[in-house]
């Protein structure tokens, strides 16, 4: 095929078609003049000579116009049918090669191309139209998606691609669709057009990945048993048939480090033997280098099996040399230090373990209980010397390797273990089940009459240790204490009803105060106190309880003062206590010292009897009173005076002290009952009483009226001028009462005549003798003409 030429027309064609183009145009070009300078006529006339001239050379024209046509295009057909014939052979000739083969011209348009090029190019059998740039045909393969480069991003790969069209780096190579790859190589022609070759080289390029791969896995392969090889704990070398290093790992460099790997392969083991004994390695063939070099030359593919070598810095080696089916040596060392350490750490393990059992056998055998271990089955493996002496008529030596089952069974037979009589196999299915698996301890009376406790256990590892203890001493102990404790409690029972039965209340304290037992009554008799008063409290705490709340009555306000009062007493437990309760009730405590040291105490409720005695010392009060009391005159009566005056007498004359005693005597009273009459008479005799009294300073004086119309003062501790003063003081307080007495002969007011006398008290003497004095003084004092005092002179 070849490019669409126009056919060219000959040159008198030319000539007759342009005088017919420029008659037709001259008339045209005068009728147009004629009809714009509007001369009709000569327009009309103008028109229809140049008509009639222009019809007849345009036909003229015509006819050898579509004459000429008809030739050229008669020889165009000849010819396009004589360049397609070109074009099919040319196009067939090309569709022969394998290649796909484009040329573009100059302007880069497609001229030619096979249809190779055009299915490899497009992927399709879409015709490319020649004349098509290249840049369009290139657009049209890459969006066709036919080319994978171009998939992702069709533009910038056409950019691309472009840029290197009709450069020189080209060949390059193009994968597309199906995993198929073109190369591509232009050439520029001449005339400035290019020559494209599409080269299909799939099978090369296939080809080329597959060795890749190859290289690749072999590469991998070659890896992988490096790595293997230096990831293997044992140092690797293998010698070639000749003898010579081809292989070294890295763990058997390191036991080489006077020689590097690089210079050891390739080298024979006997040089590498050498380089070592240069280094002085090994140490064991110091000094006789040759001949160990011998032997070892001598063992070389020989060895009658692995040896282990422990090397000076501490380190075995375990070394295993073989030879390959090929010649080939090779040789492995491992490092088995460890092993050989750990070796030496069971050696030593287990003598400790030894050491320890027997350690363990002699503690079995020192314990004071018997011992008897069984294995995982159930057999005896261990007993000590303790167990048959608790068991004589078992011979264990025997039993042992015997089951438990059998050894139960032996001793049951036989009678030896009383519980289990009557029901020997249930009993042995009992103790058989419970083996090794009781939580509690198992006590187990023997026929003899002792008990044995029986502590089974069983170990991590399934035995079954037993621990038997003779209890015997225990038991009996424990059955001599039961029964202690069982008096003991009947007797606690018996005192708490005896207790009980007191009507009074009582308690017991210990020797450290606190309360043991008491009874209902003594809990009854303080209710204030009653939550405290329990076993364990001390007396202290019941005492401060009860007073902080109003127990004790006494205690109000002083709590603290009268609990440690309280306390003391309680401690002195030698007297009893009176105590006011609530309510008028009266307790009197009687505490005693028990023998343990202890406070034994009663709680009598002697409310009645308080009540009684009250009345009783009231009524006796007033009959005191009553006794002591002058019923006219309401002051202290002759009776009260005597005892005031034995017992002042007693008194002072123990302290040497001087005692007074002042008689007074109205002066004729009798005139002045006669002038009043008695009731006046008893009612002066009151005033000279309540003067008398009014006279009295001290607590230990008295004012008394000694009979009739006479009244004495004692006073103890008194000189006679002490008493002279007081006798004297009465005797101005009745002048100055001025008592009407106009009978009498002395004055016309009452008087008196007071005798005074005063002395300490002799040993042997008795108190009338001062009376007597006084007595003797008031004699004088009426004999002396009344109305006067007059002191006792023993003179006269
Ligand atoms: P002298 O100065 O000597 O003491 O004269 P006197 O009259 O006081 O003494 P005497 O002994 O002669 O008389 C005492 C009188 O006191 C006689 C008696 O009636 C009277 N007397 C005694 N006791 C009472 C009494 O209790 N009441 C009254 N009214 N008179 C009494
Ligand atoms: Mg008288
Ligand atoms: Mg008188």
């Amino acid at each position: 095929m070849h490019r669409t030429t126009p056919p060219t027309l000959p040159r008198g064609h030319l000539l007759a078609l342009l005088v017919a183009g420029v008659c037709g145009a001259g008339g045209l070009a005068l009728l147009t003049w004629a009809l714009a300078s509007r001369s009709m006529d000569l327009a009309t006339r103008i028109a229809s000579t140049a008509a009639g001239a222009g019809l007849v050379a345009s036909a003229l024209l015509s006819w050898w116009l579509v004459r000429q046509v008809m030739a050229l295009r008669t020889m165009a057909s000849e010819a396009q049918a004589a360049a397609q014939r070109a074009g099919t052979q040319l196009s067939a000739t090309l569709d022969i090669l394998p290649d796909g083969l484009a040329i573009y011209d100059a302007d880069d348009r497609l001229v030619l191309c096979n249809a190779q090029y055009r299915e490899v190019n497009t992927g399709t059998s879409m015709a490319v139209e020649y004349g098509t740039l290249f840049e369009d045909v290139l657009r049209r393969a890459a969006r066709s998606g036919h080319i994978v480069d171009a998939r992702p991003d069709v533009d910038t790969w056409l950019a691309h691609r472009m840029a290197r069209h009709r450069a020189p780096e080209l060949p390059e190579v193009q994968e597309v669709e199906g995993d198929r790859w073109m190369r591509i190589t232009e050439r520029l022609t001449e005339g400035g057009g290019v020559v494209v070759l599409r080269a299909d080289i799939t099978d090369v390029v296939h080809k080329e990945r597959a060795l890749k791969q190859a290289l690749h896995d072999a590469e991998r392969a070659e890896r992988s048993l490096r790595e293997a090889v230096n990831a293997m704990p044992a140092g690797l070398e293998i010698y070639d048939e000749n003898d010579r290093l081809v292989l070294c790992n890295d763990q058997m460099a390191r036991l080489r480090p006077h020689l590097p790997v690089a210079e050891s392969l390739g080298k024979t083991y006997e040089e590498l033997l050498r380089a070592g004994l240069r280094h002085g390695i090994p140490q064991e063939a110091s000094g006789q280098e040759e001949l160990w070099l011998a032997h070892e030359m001598a063992l070389r593919g020989h060895r009658p099996g692995p040896e282990v070598r422990h090397y000076p810095n501490g380190a075995w080696m375990h070394m295993h040399e073989s030879r390959t089916p090929s010649g080939m040596t090779v040789v492995v060392r491992l490092d088995i230090s460890d092993l050989i350490e750990q070796r030496h750490k069971v050696d030593a393990a287990r003598q400790e373990n030894q050491r320890i059992r027997q350690l363990l056998e002699r503690a079995v055998e020192a314990l004071p209980v018997s011992i008897e271990i069984f294995d995982e089955q159930d057999r005896l493996v261990l007993f000590n010397q303790q167990l048959s002496r608790m068991y004589p008529h078992m011979n264990y030596a025997e039993h042992l390797g015997k089951s438990f089952a059998d050894i139960l069974r032996y001793s049951v037979e036989r009678g030896l273990i009383p519980s289990a009589q009557g029901r020997e196999e249930a009993w042995i299915a009992e103790r058989l089940s419970e083996h090794g698996s009781r939580t509690s301890t198992l006590v187990q009376r023997l026929a003899d009459g002792r008990w044995i406790n029986i502590y089974e256990t069983r170990t991590p590892e399934n035995y079954v240790v037993a621990v038997r203890l003779d209890i015997t001493d225990l038991i009996e102990q424990r059955q001599a204490l039961e029964s202690a404790q069982e008096a003991a409690q009947q007797a606690r029972q018996l005192l708490q009803d005896a207790v009980e039965s007191l009507p009074e209340g009582f308690a017991l304290f210990d020797a450290d105060d606190r309360l043991v037992v008491c009874n209902t009554q003594y809990r009854r008799l303080y209710p204030i106190s009653a939550p405290v008063i329990v076993p364990g409290s001390t007396f202290e705490q019941i005492a401060r309880y009860g007073a902080e709340r109003g127990q004790y009555l006494d205690a109000v306000g002083n709590e603290e003062k009268w609990v440690a009062q309280r306390v003391a007493d309680h401690r002195a437990a030698n007297q009893a206590v009176l105590q006011r309760l609530p309510e008028g009730r009266w307790l009197q405590a009687d505490e005693r010292r028990t023998p343990q040291g202890g406070i034994a105490g009663v709680r009598t409720d002697v409310t009645q009897l308080v009540r009684k005695e009250q009345e009783l010392a009231a009524a006796n009060a007033k009959l005191a009173l009553l006794s002591t009391t002058d019923g006219v005159t309401g002051i202290s009566n002759r009776r009260r005076f005597d005892e005031r005056l034995a017992a002042e007498w007693m008194r002072c004359g123990r302290h040497h002290l001087p005692l007074a005693v002042v008689l007074i005597d109205i002066d004729h009273f009798k005139l002045y009952n006669d002038h009043y009459g008695h009731l006046a008479g008893d009612e002066c005799l009151r005033r000279v009483a309540q003067l008398l009294q009014g006279n009295i300073r001290r607590a230990d004086e008295i004012a008394a009226r000694y009979g009739g119309e006479e009244f004495v003062l004692l006073l103890p501790d008194a000189t006679v001028a002490d008493a002279v003063t007081a006798a004297q003081r009465c005797m101005d307080s009745l002048r100055e009462a001025a008592l009407q007495h106009p009978r009498s002969p002395t004055a016309p007011i009452v008087t008196l005549s007071a005798g005074v006398a005063s002395m300490v008290p002799r040993p042997g003497a008795q108190p009338d003798s001062l009376v007597q004095a006084a007595d003797a003084a008031l004699y004088r004092a009426k004999h002396g003409g009344r109305n006067r005092l007059e002191v006792f002179d023993e003179a006269g």
